[in-house]
C-alpha cells in the first residue's frame, strides 16, 4: 500500500481527489451560508411587510373609531347630558349592543378641566360610578388627556396607551354644541382594548398574529428561536405621533423551514459534483500524462532489471511527453551504437585490427557449440610465436617491430578463410581457429603455409626485414575446455621452439608431461633468477708443469631440494625460455666480483666464464661486460669467455660481429668441448682464439689407450699457437699421458672439482702449504704458461 503511495501516479491522483473534496466541501459551505442568509433576508423582508399591514389596520381602525366619537361628541344630546346627567342617555345611546358594535369596551367623559365626569363600563353593564371611575384605567385616561396637545384637544384624536394591564385605543372627542358657539363642556373617550376579543376581531382583517407592549417595558422582545419565528416590532404611530405601544409581529418563517432540505440539495449536488469532477480530472490527467509517465517508469525499470528486449519508448504525438520520449529513443539509439562500437573495440587489438584474446575466448565457445552440433566437424587452434621478435624491437626499433607485426597481422588475414578466425593473442603471438571436417589433411599443410607466409620479408624504412614463426597446433575434442586447448597449443608451440625454432608441432598426449616438466622447471628457474638463489662454484685450472693454479672456471650452480639441478638440464631451460640473458650477467657478475679475492691470493688469475650462443644475441653485450670488469680494476684479458663451437657454426652476421667486438675489447675466447662440434678446419684458422678445450670424452680416450685424436688436436693448436686445455681429467695417469703428450693445462677432478669461493680460498691456503713443503720435489716445468 505504502509502496503504491510512492508512485507518482497514486500521488498525483490522490492529491488530486484530496483537493478536488476540499474545494467541493468549501464550495458548499459558503452556498450554503449565502442561501441562509438570503433566506433570512427574504423572511424579514415578509415579517416586515406584514408587520406593516397591521399598522395600517391599526391606523384605519383608530381614524374609523375616532370619527364615530366625534359623531357622538357633536351631538346635542351629548352637549346635554354633561349638564343635567340624564342617565337616559347613556342607557339609551350606549347600549351594550352599540357599543358591541363599536368594539369599544369602555366610555368616559371628561369634563372641561380634563376630570372625570361620568363612563360606561358595557362589560359591567352600567354606568360608572365615581368610586369605579378612579381606578388605574381611568387613571390612564386621564393622563392621555393630559398628554394631548391642545390642538388635539380641540379636534380630537387618537392615542394607543396601555390600559390598566392591556393596550388600548383611546380616542378622544372634544363635545361641542352643534351650533359650535356653546364653550366645550368637556371630552368623550372611547377606549378599544386590544386583545381578546378585539383582538380576534382586528385579527381577521390582520394577516397573522400580532402583540402590543408598552414601550418603556425593559423586555425587548425576541424570538425565542431563530429558526421558529422570525419577529419585527415598531412604535405605533397615533394622534400625537409616537404611541406608547410598540407593534411586534412574530412572523413564522415561510421558506426559511425549506432549508433543510435546500442544504441537503446543495450537498448531493456538490457530491456529485465533486464525484464527477474527480472522475473527469482523473480520467484526463491518467490518460493524458500520468498512465504514459507510468508506462515509461515500467519500461524503464524492466531495462534496468534488464528483462525484455531494449525498451523504445511509445511516442503518440508531439506533446511535452513525446518529445521526452523521442529524445530518450534517441539517447538509447546512441547508447546503443556506442555500446556496439565498445564491444568491438574491447575484441580488437589496437595496433594489428585482428581479433583479441576475449574475441577468441567468444569464437571458441561459438565453435565448440557448432561442433557439439555437427560431429562431422572439429577445431584446430594454430598457436604461432615469432621466433627472436625482440631481436627486431631492440636492434631496430619498435617502430620496425609495429611494422613487422602489422604485415604478418594483414598476411594472416588474408589466409585463413572466412569462417576461421585470426587474433593477435598479445607481444608476437598470433593464433587462427579454424573449422575443419573429419578427415580434412590439410592441418599440417596449412600451417606451412603460415609458415611460409611469415617468413617472407617485409620492407621497413627501405631495410629487408625477416623472421620466422614456431606453431603450436592442437586438436579441439569433444567438450574440451577452453584453458585446455590453449594450454595444448602452448606446449606443441613450446616443443616447436624447442626443437629448433621456425617449425610446426602438433600436440601428442606423451608430449604433455614431458613438456610440462620443463615449463614447471621454467617456473621455477624464473622464480631463482628473481629471488637470487643461483650460485657461481668455481673449478681451477692447472698448469701441471709447475702445479700452479692459473685459471678458474666459474660454472652455474642451482641448488634444489635434493643436492643441486644440474647446469646440462637448466642451462638449455634458461637459453629456450629466453631467460640466459639474466642467468649468464648473473654469473658473470658473481664471477668477476669473486675475482680481486682470489687474485689477492693468486696474481695473475684469470677467470674462465661460459658464454651461450644466446647470450651473444643480445645487443649490449659486450657492453656491459666491459663495465663488469672495469668497475673492478681487472685487466681485461683476466677474463677468458668459453664458447663453443655452435657460436661459429651460425653464419649470423651478428653471432660474428658479437665475438669480434669481445676480442676487440680485450677479452680472450676459448673454444670450448674442442671436437664433439663440427668446426671446419678453414674457419678454425680465422677464429680470435687463445685456447682450444679439449672435451673430456677425449681425455678419456686415454684410458683405452687410443691418443690419436689427441694428438691431432694437440698439434692443431701448436700449429693454429693456441693453448689446449684438457678437461676432465681425473687420474694420475691421464695427467702424465697429457704430459707426455704436451698438454700441460688441465682441469678435473685430479685437482679439483668445482667449489664455492670460500672453499676454493681455503683449497688454495692448503696447496701453498702443501707446495712448501713439497717444493724441492716438484721441479716439472712445461714449456706452456697460462694465457
Ligand atoms: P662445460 O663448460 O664443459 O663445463 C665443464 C663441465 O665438466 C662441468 O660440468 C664440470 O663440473 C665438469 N667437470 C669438471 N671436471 C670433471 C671431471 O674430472 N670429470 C667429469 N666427469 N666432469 C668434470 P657442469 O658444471 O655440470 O656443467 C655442465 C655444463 O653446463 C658446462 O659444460 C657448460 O656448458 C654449462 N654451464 C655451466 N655453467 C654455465 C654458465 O654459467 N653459463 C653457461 N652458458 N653454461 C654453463
Ligand atoms: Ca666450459
Ligand atoms: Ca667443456
Amino acid at each position: 500500500m505504502f509502496s503504491h503511495f510512492k508512485s507518482l501516479r497514486t500521488r498525483t491522483l490522490f492529491y488530486l481527489l484530496l483537493l478536488l473534496f476540499v474545494f467541493a466541501l468549501a464550495s458548499y459551505l459558503t452556498t450554503s451560508r449565502l442561501l441562509h442568509k438570503s433566506l433570512q433576508q427574504f423572511e424579514a423582508a415578509q415579517a416586515q411587510a406584514e408587520l406593516e399591514r397591521i399598522r395600517a389596520v391599526l391606523a384605519t381602525e383608530a381614524q374609523a373609531l375616532l370619527s364615530s366619537g366625534l359623531d357622538y361628541s357633536l351631538w346635542d344630546d351629548t352637549y346635554g347630558y354633561m349638564q343635567d346627567l340624564d342617565p337616559a342617555y347613556l342607557a339609551s345611546n350606549f347600549t351594550a349592543e352599540s357599543l358591541g358594535n363599536l368594539r369599544v369596551d369602555l366610555v368616559v367623559f371628561l369634563d372641561a378641566g380634563g376630570h372625570f365626569h361620568s363612563g360606561v363600563d358595557p362589560h359591567a353593564g352600567a354606568s360608572m360610578s365615581q368610586a369605579a371611575a378612579s381606578g388605574t384605567r381611568i387613571d390612564a385616561i386621564r393622563a392621555g388627556y393630559d398628554a394631548l396637545s391642545p390642538h388635539l384637544r380641540d379636534k380630537g384624536g387618537y392615542l394607543f396607551r396601555w390600559l390598566g394591564n392591556a393596550p388600548a385605543l383611546l380616542v378622544y372627542s372634544p363635545i361641542h354644541d352643534n351650533s359650535g358657539r356653546q364653550p366645550r363642556r368637556g371630552w368623550l373617550v372611547m377606549a378599544r382594548l386590544l386583545q381578546g376579543a378585539a383582538d380576534s376581531a382586528l385579527g381577521s382583517q390582520a394577516p397573522i398574529p400580532f402583540r402590543l407592549e408598552p414601550v418603556d417595558t425593559r423586555r425587548i422582545p425576541v424570538a425565542s428561536d431563530e429558526q421558529a419565528s422570525f419577529t419585527v416590532t415598531q412604535i405605533l404611530q397615533d394622534s400625537q405621533g409616537s404611541s406608547d405601544l410598540r407593534l411586534i409581529v412574530e412572523h413564522p418563517p415561510s421558506l426559511l423551514s425549506q432549508q433543510r432540505a435546500g442544504d441537503l440539495l446543495l450537498l448531493t449536488n456538490s457530491l456529485l459534483i465533486l464525484v464527477l469532477a474527480a472522475l473527469a480530472a482523473a480520467l484526463l490527467l491518467d490518460r493524458l500524462i500520468l498512465k504514459r509517465l507510468s508506462h515509461f517508469s515500467n519500461l524503464a525499470e524492466s531495462r534496468r532489471h534488464g528483462e525484455g528486449p531494449a525498451a523504445v519508448w511509445p511516442v503518440r504525438g508531439r506533446d511535452e511527453l513525446d518529445v521526452l520520449a523521442h529524445s530518450l529513443n534517441e539517447l538509447m539509439a546512441e547508447v546503443q551504437t556506442a555500446h556496439g562500437h565498445l564491444y568491438q573495440e574491447a575484441r580488437k587489438d589496437p595496433l594489428t585490427g585482428l581479433g583479441n584474446r576475449k574475441f577468441l575466448s567468444e569464437r571458441l565457445q561459438l565453435y565448440q557449440a557448432l561442433c557439439n552440433r555437427d560431429p562431422e566437424q572439429s577445431l584446430v587452434f594454430y598457436l604461432i610465436d615469432l621466433d627472436d621478435f625482440k631481436l627486431i624491437n631492440d636492434c631496430l626499433g619498435h617502430a620496425a617491430g609495429d611494422a613487422m607485426l602489422d604485415a604478418i597481422a594483414l598476411r594472416l588475414r588474408s589466409l585463413v578463410r572466412a569462417s576461421d578466425t585470426a587474433v593477435r593473442m598479445g607481444g608476437d603471438e598470433f593464433a587462427v581457429l579454424s573449422l575443419v571436417r573429419h578427415g580434412d589433411l590439410g592441418v599440417g599443410a596449412f600451417a606451412e603455409r603460415l609458415l611460409e607466409e611469415i617468413s617472407l620479408p617485409v620492407f621497413f624504412n627501405g631495410t629487408r626485414l625477416t623472421i620466422t614463426g614456431s606453431i603450436g597446433i592442437a586438436h579441439a575434442e569433444r567438450n574440451t575446455p577452453q584453458e585446455e586447448l590453449l594450454r595444448h597449443a602452448d606446449i606443441a608451440l613450446y616443443e616447436a621452439k624447442r626443437l629448433g625454432r621456425s617449425r610446426q608441432v602438433i600436440f601428442s598426449e606423451d608430449m604433455h608431461a614431458q613438456v610440462q616438466e620443463r615449463m614447471f622447471l621454467e617456473q621455477r628457474l624464473r622464480h631463482a633468477l628473481t629471488m637470487g638463489q643461483l650460485e657461481v662454484w668455481f673449478q681451477p685450472i692447472i698448469d701441471s708443469s709447475n702445479d700452479q693454479v692459473v685459471m678458474v672456471e666459474a660454472l652455474a650452480r642451482w641448488p634444489d631440494i635434493d643436492g643441486f639441478c644440474s647446469p646440462e638440464k637448466f642451462i638449455p631451460i634458461a637459453e629456450e625460455a629466453g631467460l640466459i640473458g639474466e642467468l649468464g650477467l648473473y654469473i658473470a657478475r658473481n664471477a668477476i666480483g669473486s675475482l680481486p679475492r682470489l687474485r689477492k691470493q693468486l696474481p695473475g688469475l684469470a677467470m674462465n666464464i661460459n658464454l651461450s650462443v644466446k647470450q651473444l644475441l643480445q645487443a649490449d653485450l659486450v657492453e656491459q661486460l666491459c663495465e663488469l670488469v672495469d668497475s673492478q680494476g681487472l685487466p681485461r684479458q683476466s677474463i677468458h669467455f668459453e664458447l663453443t663451437e655452435s657460436a661459429f657454426a651460425d653464419s649470423l652476421e651478428l653471432l660474428q660481429n658479437q665475438v669480434r667486438s669481445l676480442v676487440d675489447a680485450g677479452f680472450k675466447l676459448h673454444l670450448d668441448d674442442f671436437g664433439t662440434g663440427y668446426s671446419s678446419l678453414q674457419r678454425l684458422q680465422r677464429l680470435p682464439m687463445s685456447a682450444l678445450k679439449l672435451d673430456k670424452s677425449f681425455t678419456h680416450l686415454i684410458d683405452d689407450g687410443d691418443e690419436r685424436l689427441i694428438k691431432v688436436i694437440l698439434s692443431l693448436g701448436e700449429q693454429l699457437n693456441m693453448h689446449v686445455i684438457a678437461e676432465g681429467v681425473e687420474s694420475p695417469q691421464q695427467r702424465l699421458r697429457l704430459q707426455t703428450l704436451g698438454c700441460y693445462l688441465m682441469q678435473g677432478h685430479l685437482f679439483a672439482a668445482s667449489m664455492p669461493e670460500t672453499q676454493l680460498l681455503e683449497w688454495i691456503q692448503a696447496r701453498e702449504k702443501h707446495d712448501e713443503t713439497l717444493a724441492p720435489v716438484i721441479a716439472l716445468v712445461g714449456p706452456h704458461g697460462a694465457g
